[in-house]
């Protein structure tokens, strides 16, 4: 069934591959160029404009124009050129668009909230034009990726986060909410821009922030119950996660989603390495929202199919942050979510550098989200082909200036033995005529089939089992061939398919758990093949939508 949605704008409508039937059920008959054109010929007009743009920005601007005008015709080149468009959506260059939010607006996108909104959010929230939302992408632009606080700035991420959604796992993006909370900033400079869009006053202080996010999150629910919340990019993510998760179908992608796409790259290295679970000994270099939430993910799977106590678990760890080694009687008060991993090996608190962690561990897995360029030397890496002839090395920190190493060091200085996979895009290496595949432990793998399933099953809340569910599924989604290549993950442009599988896998969990709603609980019932089946006809497909009749949703407008 083609259909065409009428969404707010009515330029959204104005696609010229509508045939002449849609021109005039629309009345846009004689508003379009009279050609009706194929979707190669719009894809040429947009690759040729895109290519004449010179900066970064200004494709991403253009992008951004035309996910804002031609929706359908952008879902479908995003889908045929993913690894060419990722990058101008999302990072990196969403990073210099959000740096520079308030100075290159052009359209408005998403909604702002606020701290003077307070007692009155939903009101706001019901002026989104659209009445069903479905998933919402929320972030207070308090360290958006690794630039800081960039207050209302932080817009790109949302905007960015739900194209990919849409891209990756057919969320309609008309039933999407890109949210950014207006809650002050710190950052002198932008205070002191005239351009600066947001209210310009000092960030509000934790305890005012935790009171405005309780009634958001009311409000939300209110608005639309059921609807799916994804924080992303809070400088302190961890309290938020804690309050909202048991009660809510939340998530934080920073944390849950960067833990599970790194599970799964560590267990299809582990079954590379053969060594078991029980002798693994992991360094992780950096201890903030991404390394916790890596390190969390990698203990229940050790507890689950290592078959270890808890205890047992968390002793493989070891982390390193600014102070060094981080042991509880180091000296310092641990923020709160260092404490769980804190060793307590007496003789480990005086190591300062991660050289000497590495003699004292002698770990079998080096794990970096340290944010540090460079910071696995040359040494460092030749140390760690002395303790295990597999030795698993992800430098995870983005972009590529920030990563730990490239895969090239990794590689050149272990004799090619290390198992990598970066954060950052790196080109295959090749050595002596064989290619080591470059593995990129990007979170587009899991977050879009998380959201995918918990929007389909209504789910109540969204438990760490279905976290741990998407890693374990993203694992086996590998086709024979990519296993073959050395590959710890699948290739990127098989990410819808991929996100049906871990969709599929965070469903099932969510059957598991019971949280799924009570109407959907018929698909218990039907076999894995269905289910799969069943939630691809459930997405939005760019290439179904916009040609064809109208069975248009009416918007309020
Ligand atoms: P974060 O909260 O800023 O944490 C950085 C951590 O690194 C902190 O624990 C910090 O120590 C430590 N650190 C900084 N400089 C160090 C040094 N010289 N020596 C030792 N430790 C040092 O950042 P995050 O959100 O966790 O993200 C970390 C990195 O992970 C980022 O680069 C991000 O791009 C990357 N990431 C990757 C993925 C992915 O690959 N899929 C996903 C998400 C994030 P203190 O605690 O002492 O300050
Ligand atoms: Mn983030």
């Amino acid at each position: 069934r083609r259909k065409v949605f009428l969404t707010q704008s009515p330029s959204k409508s104005l696609d010229t591959s509508h045939g002449l039937t849609v021109r005039k059920d629309l009345k846009t008959h004689g508003l379009v160029p009279p050609n009706v054109e194929s979707h190669e010929i719009q894809s040429l007009r947009v690759l040729k404009a895109l290519e004449s743009k010179k900066s970064p920005i200004e494709k991403y601007l253009y992008l951004s124009h035309l996910r804002n005008h031609h929706t359908h015709l952008f879902y479908r080149l995003l889908s045929q050129n993913l690894r060419t468009f990722t990058p101008l959506i999302y990072t990196p260059v969403v990073g210099e668009a959000c740096q520079r939010w308030s100075e290159i607006y052009q359209q408005a996108e998403g909604l702002y909230i606020s701290y003077s909104d307070r007692g009155s959010i939903a009101a706001v929230l019901r002026n989104w034009p659209e009445r069903d939302v479905e998933i919402t992408v929320v972030t207070d632009g308090s360290r958006i990726l690794g630039l800081g606080d960039l207050g209302i700035n932080g817009m790109g991420i949302p905007v960015g986060k739900l194209a990919l959604y849409s891209g990756c796992a057919g969320i309609d993006p008309a039933k999407t909410l890109p949210l950014t909370l207006d809650l002050g900033t710190n950052n002198k400079a932008l205070l002191a821009d005239p351009l600066y869009m947001g209210s310009r006053r000092n960030r509000v202080s934790e305890e005012e922030e935790a009171e405005f996010l309780d009634e958001l999150m009311v409000a939300l629910t209110t608005v639309w119950p059921g609807i799916v919340i994804q924080f992303e990019d809070f400088k302190n993510p961890f309290p938020a996660l804690e309050r909202y998760q048991p009660k809510y179908a939340f998530f934080n992608d920073d944390i849950q989603g960067t833990g599970a796409v790194i599970l799964a790259g560590v267990i299809n290295a582990l079954r590379k390495t053969g060594v078991p679970i029980k002798d693994q000994r992991a360094v992780f270099m950096g201890a903030g929202s991404a390394g916790v939430g890596v390190a969390k993910q990698i203990v229940e799977y050790f507890i689950q199919a290592g078959k270890l106590s808890e205890e047992d678990a968390k002793r493989c760890f070891w982390f390193v942050d600014t102070k060094g080694l981080i042991t509880s009687n180091r000296g310092d008060k641990l923020a709160a979510h260092k404490v769980y991993f804190a060793r307590h090996d007496n003789e480990a608190q005086q190591f300062k550098d991660l050289g000497e962690v590495l003699d004292y561990v002698k770990p079998t897995m080096l794990m970096g989200l340290s944010t540090i360029y460079g910071i696995f030397t040359p040494a460092i890496l030749k140390k760690m082909a002395t303790f295990s002839t597999q030795p698993i090395v992800f430098p995870l920190s983005n972009p590529s200036n920030k990563s730990e190493c490239t895969l090239e060091e990794a590689m050149l200085h272990t004799n090619c033995q290390a198992i990598v996979a970066s954060g950052s895009p790196f080109p295959d290496y090749v050595s002596n005529g064989k290619i080591y595949a470059s593995n990129q432990g990007n979170n587009m793998y899991v977050f879009p089939g998380i959201g995918l399933a918990a929007i389909l099953l209504k789910v109540s809340t969204i438990t760490s089992s279905m976290i741990y569910a998407s890693a374990t599924s993203l694992a086996t989604s590998l086709t024979p061939e990519e296993l073959a290549e050395g590959r710890l993950y699948p290739a990127i442009e098989r990410i819808r398919d991929v996100s049906v599988v871990v969709a599929r896998g965070v469903a099932r969990e969510a059957q598991t758990c019971g949280v799924d709603a009570t109407e959907m609980r018929w698909l218990r019932e039907v076999s894995d093949e269905e289910l799969e089946a069943w939630i691809r006809n459930k997405m939005y497909d760019p290439f179904m939508a916009g040609v064809g009749e109208v069975v248009g949703r009416k918007s309020k407008l």
